[in-house]
């Protein structure tokens, strides 16, 4: 048997911490005070881009290398500040050329590639609004958020133009631009597209960052619910002082780190740590466009001296499914801390931290709405296997029962006494805490609930907190999935599976998977005249991975004569759930009569 705490000892630490003491910290500790610590624009103006590149390029850090990025073939390209500033002058410079203005909605549809970061940094810059969206979309996901979000401009290759966004591009009437990156000097882009290139190389590489404000949305990040369309999370150029605070407290940014985060920047994890917090603290960072690949990975953390490494579980269950032996061919000694974030990290995982790399992992928790890390295990202090640890300096967090009449919430109680579950609020007023769902002003005020600790967050995920003030994650309160660490409507997935003509209904739940952690179930029944088959099941799996992507479509699809549904009418996912497991069914005294399983 494993002991139950992993104990630390922060003299042996090879880097002295930033957060030594948790409790003094956490008293002294200001927003003010850590915005106080980034330059800021003149009257009072914040830009990203301005922190994260601009300051650098002016300064010492202009030489030293931002982004080191290692692409699927063996190439590697390294930019500097200096580089990168310049570039993402171009960019901003070549927007702003288009006729695109602040606040504009630039859409990015972009595997790794550097272009990626430019873009994001120009845009930033050009006080334009990024939503960065994942490059395994299909073409109805992608097409939905551009819609939402009243995108003007899409930034994607000619690859995936073809594969995903020609087809829908009649049906995003707000787009005046696609842009592709990459060469098309010899073919010239398709129709109704433009090259990037050649707008860059004609673009001036100086540029004055639009003094943007502090509560100015600078990013849109889609989310995903268990009801409706996904939700536009609303982060503002302030959200920036969380980044910087916590890559210092949470992820321990020195100078002179190497630091690699492998989450895609098409998610939350991959732009606020991805792209941004790197480098506002002015570190090295790591891109890598291939897919996971054990020997690849170890190469990387080896060969590159990764010395802080941020990934998720599911990446850690496929390196230990591969067996700790591989990772004893490589020399990682420039490793001195990983933490991972997404999804519950077993006690195992954390362990074989200690005996693959040398390092336990940190486990550390946040959500697309919270915009940075809030709680965490860092690099001084005892880490409990199965728990993300502890409220950061400037996060105060609760567990909480909601007070509800019928389905709204009035109220909450507090929850004080240890190891009792309730949900997680957060204490509404850090920086880069979501400012709205947009165009769903309604959504966004059922999300926070007044109460004796003031104005709080509700998270919609269920936890515990013990005596020690170590928060241990139970369970969402709602019927979201996550699969290899990416959030997934039901809802999105239901729809797409009902756009088929065989489809009369559909019912989608995450089933436990040992490596992804859920993996998207869905069932069917069917209209009359249809009939149940192992050709039908097929065909609507490829159905579904067509319209939405590998990342959303289900694995498996099951027939059902029909779905059980609340007397309102609902979809009793959480029944489906419980009866795919042979887990007890709960309360089923909303289930109507009549609904069959078969
Ligand atoms: P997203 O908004 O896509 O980043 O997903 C956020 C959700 O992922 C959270 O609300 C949790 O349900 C889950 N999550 C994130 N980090 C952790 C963690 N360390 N442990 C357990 N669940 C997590």
């Amino acid at each position: 048997m494993r002991p139950t705490v992993i104990r630390k000892d922060p003299a042996l630490l090879r880097v002295p911490p930033h957060l030594a003491d948790w409790s003094a910290t956490r008293a002294s500790f200001s927003w003010n005070d850590a915005r106080a610590a980034l330059a800021g624009l003149p009257g009072g103006a914040l830009n990203i881009a301005h922190e994260a590149v601009a300051v650098h390029a002016l300064g010492a850090r202009a030489g030293q290398v931002a982004l080191r990025w290692l692409g699927t073939d063996g190439d590697a390209i390294q930019f500097t500040y200096a580089d990168l500033s310049a570039l993402s002058n171009r960019f901003a410079n070549a927007v702003r050329g288009l006729g695109l203005v602040r606040g504009d909605r630039l859409f990015l549809l972009l595997p790794r590639i550097p272009e990626l970061y430019i873009a994001v940094l120009g845009a930033l810059k050009a006080g334009l609004v990024v939503s960065p969206l994942f490059s395994a979309f299909g073409p109805e996901p992608i097409a939905t958020r551009v819609n939402l979000g009243g995108g003007r401009a899409l930034l994607t290759t000619r690859l995936l133009y073809e594969r995903k966004v020609a087809q829908v591009r009649a049906q995003m009437p707000t787009l005046a631009h696609v842009l592709l990156a990459g060469d098309h000097a010899q073919t010239g882009a398709p129709a109704n597209t433009l090259a990037l290139d050649p707008l860059l190389d004609a673009a001036s590489e100086s540029f004055d960052t639009v003094a943007t404000r502090p509560d100015e949305m600078a990013l849109l990040h889609f989310t995903s619910g268990t009801t409706g369309k996904p939700k536009g999370a609303i982060h503002v150029h302030e959200a920036v002082v969380t980044h910087y605070a916590t890559g210092k407290y949470a992820l321990d940014l020195h100078d002179g780190d190497v630091f690699w985060c492998t989450a895609d920047p098409g998610w939350v994890t991959g732009m606020s740590y991805g792209v941004i917090a790197p480098l506002v603290h002015g570190v090295t960072m790591i891109v890598d466009e291939a897919e996971f690949d054990p020997e690849r990975w170890y190469r990387i953390l080896q060969d590159q001296r990764v010395s802080v490494w941020y990934t998720a579980p599911t990446a850690i269950r496929m390196l230990m499914k591969a067996g700790a032996e591989l990772a004893c061919n490589f020399r990682l000694d420039a490793l001195r801390f990983v933490a991972s974030v997404g999804e519950p990290l077993n006690p195992e995982a954390v362990w074989w931290g200690l005996d693959a790399l040398g390092l336990p992992i940190h486990d550390n928790w946040w959500q697309t709405e919270t915009g940075g890390i809030m709680i965490a295990n860092t690099p001084a202090f005892d880490i409990k296997p199965g728990s993300m640890g502890r409220p950061l300096p400037g996060v105060d967090a609760f567990v909480v029962r909601r007070r509800r009449e019928g389905e709204v919430t009035v109220g909450v109680d507090l929850i004080e006494s240890p190891d009792t579950e309730g949900e997680l609020a957060l204490r509404a007023g850090w920086p880069s805490m979501f400012r709205g769902y947009l165009n769903n002003e309604e959504r966004y005020r059922k999300c926070f609930v007044e109460s004796v600790q003031g104005r709080l967050y509700l998270t919609e995920d269920m936890v515990t907190r013990d005596a020690d003030g170590y928060f241990w994650f139970v369970g969402r309160a709602d019927d979201v999935i996550k699969s290899a660490g990416h959030l997934i409507g039901p809802f999105e997935v239901e729809s797409a599976l009902m756009e088929h003509p065989a489809v009369a209904e559909a019912g989608v739940i995450g089933k436990p998977d040992p490596v992804v952690g859920e993996a998207v179930k869905a069932f069917v029944s069917l209209k009359p005249g249809f009939e149940a088959s192992e050709a039908l099941r097929r065909e609507l799996l490829g159905h579904a991975r067509k319209r939405l992507g590998p990342a959303v479509a289900p694995k498996e699809i099951d027939f059902i004569a029909t779905l059980p549904r609340t007397r309102s009418g609902k979809i009793m996912r959480r029944l489906l759930k419980a009866r795919e497991l042979g887990l007890p069914e709960g309360d089923t005294s909303t289930l109507e009569t009549g609904a069959s399983w078969s």
